[in-house]
């Protein structure tokens, strides 16, 4: 239960943004295909490694594709509630993706959670070396002046608990029906909504959370 309190009292949140904030839509093995990148290969470390001609067109097409999802974003269960929720509180916010920033803030504005955050705290691929690097944690936490330990990052991939774990932060795990990174995940809410739930009655009995790891 001590992790839960925790988080009741927890006052900077960092989340990624698509399939956490809103429901999945990439696709990613579409992308590799229409790019070219090998099946195994890390979108953007692949990209990364061409030379600056080719790059340059596949991230062009990259941008226009994922500027179609950010104007089509639907909010994950729970996501605006447990955002507005926060900020209500007076938490701060931050968004850490793999996007780019000015598509994160397309795909905010377009679920309705634009004036949750301000635009030096959404940092996209380009603010910081992508998850699971750490950095774009430790620069949050630089800005907003507190320890990395005083983060919780919220996502729904083992990208965004890796980063999490290395910079010292709360992981925290969500949209999936179940938890298959237990050893990478201080807690596992089903959606936005029950990790609301959990925040707003921490250890209340009748939960059928799994325990935390630590
Ligand atoms: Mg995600």
């Amino acid at each position: 239960m001590k992790i839960r309190s925790q988080l009741a009292a927890a006052r900077h949140w960092v989340f990624d943004l698509d399939g956490t904030l809103t429901l999945a839509m990439h696709d990613f093995a579409a992308i590799r295909r229409a790019l070219e990148i090998p099946a195994e290969d890390d979108i953007l470390q692949h990209l990364a490694a061409l030379p600056e001609a080719a790059a340059a067109a596949k991230h062009a097409w990259l941008l226009a594709h994922e500027r179609q999802l950010a104007q089509a974003a639907q909010p994950a269960p729970g996501a605006q509630q447990l955002v507005r929720s926060l900020a209500e509180r007076g938490c701060q916010l931050a968004i850490l993706t793999r996007n780019a920033r000015p598509l994160a803030q397309l795909t905010l504005d377009t679920i309705g959670l634009g004036d949750c955050f301000a635009a030096a705290d959404i940092i996209g691929r380009d603010e910081a070396p992508p998850k699971p690097d750490p950095a774009g944690l430790l620069c949050i936490a630089r800005a907003w002046q507190v320890p990395p330990t005083a983060l919780v990052m919220v996502g729904d991939y083992c990208f965004d608990l890796e980063c999490a774990r290395a910079a010292g932060a709360t992981s925290v795990l969500v949209n999936l029906p179940d938890n298959p990174w237990p050893q990478l995940a201080d807690l596992f809410a089903r959606d936005c909504h029950e990790l609301l739930g959990q925040l707003s009655a921490p250890g209340q009995p009748g939960s059928d959370l799994p325990a935390p790891l630590r």
